[in-house]
C-alpha cells in the first residue's frame, strides 16, 4: 500500500490519531528509500513498520471510516451510524430513539474524535 498525504492513521490500539502531512526529504530516508511520513497526533512511521507492511496502523481517506461505536466525536458518544437518503453519505449518530431523532454528524463535520480505548485510558476511577 501506498501511503499519501491527506489520509489517517489509526493504530491498532486505536490510541492515536493523526494524519498524513507530508513526507520528509532527508538523506536518511533517502538511503532507506523510504521517506517517512510526517504525521500529527504523534505517530511515527518507520521503513521497519513498512517492512512489516504497516501491520501496526489503519489507514483511511475520510475520518469517519475509522470511528466505530462508543467512540465520541465533536464530545458526543457514537451510537449508531447511518446513511443520508439524499446523498448516501455514511453519517455519525449519537442518541438515536426509536423516532428517528438524536444527533447526526455528517463526515465533513468531524471536528474531534476521541477513540472509546482513548477514553477508557484517560478517565479517573473514584474509589
Ligand atoms: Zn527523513
Amino acid at each position: 500500500m501506498e501511503l499519501k498525504v491527506g489520509m489517517y492513521v489509526i493504530t491498532n490500539d486505536r490510541m492515536k490519531i493523526g494524519k498524513i502531512k507530508g513526507f520528509c526529504t532527508c538523506e536518511m530516508c533517502e538511503k532507506r528509500g523510504f521517506y517517512e511520513p510526517i504525521i500529527d497526533g504523534d505517530i511515527i512511521i518507520t521503513d521497519y513498520d513498512k517492512s512489516r507492511g504497516f501491520h501496526g496502523y489503519k489507514f483511511y481517506d475520510n475520518p469517519i471510516d475509522l470511528i466505530e461505536l462508543g467512540d465520541y466525536v465533536n464530545g458526543y458518544l457514537v451510537t449508531g451510524f447511518n446513511y443520508q437518503y439524499s446523498s448516501n453519505k455514511k453519517v455519525v449518530f449519537s442518541n438515536v430513539r426509536l423516532d428517528g431523532t438524536g444527533i447526526k454528524i455528517p463526515a465533513k463535520d468531524i471536528k474531534s474524535i476521541v477513540t472509546k480505548e482513548q477514553f477508557e485510558s484517560m478517565k479517573y476511577e473514584v474509589k
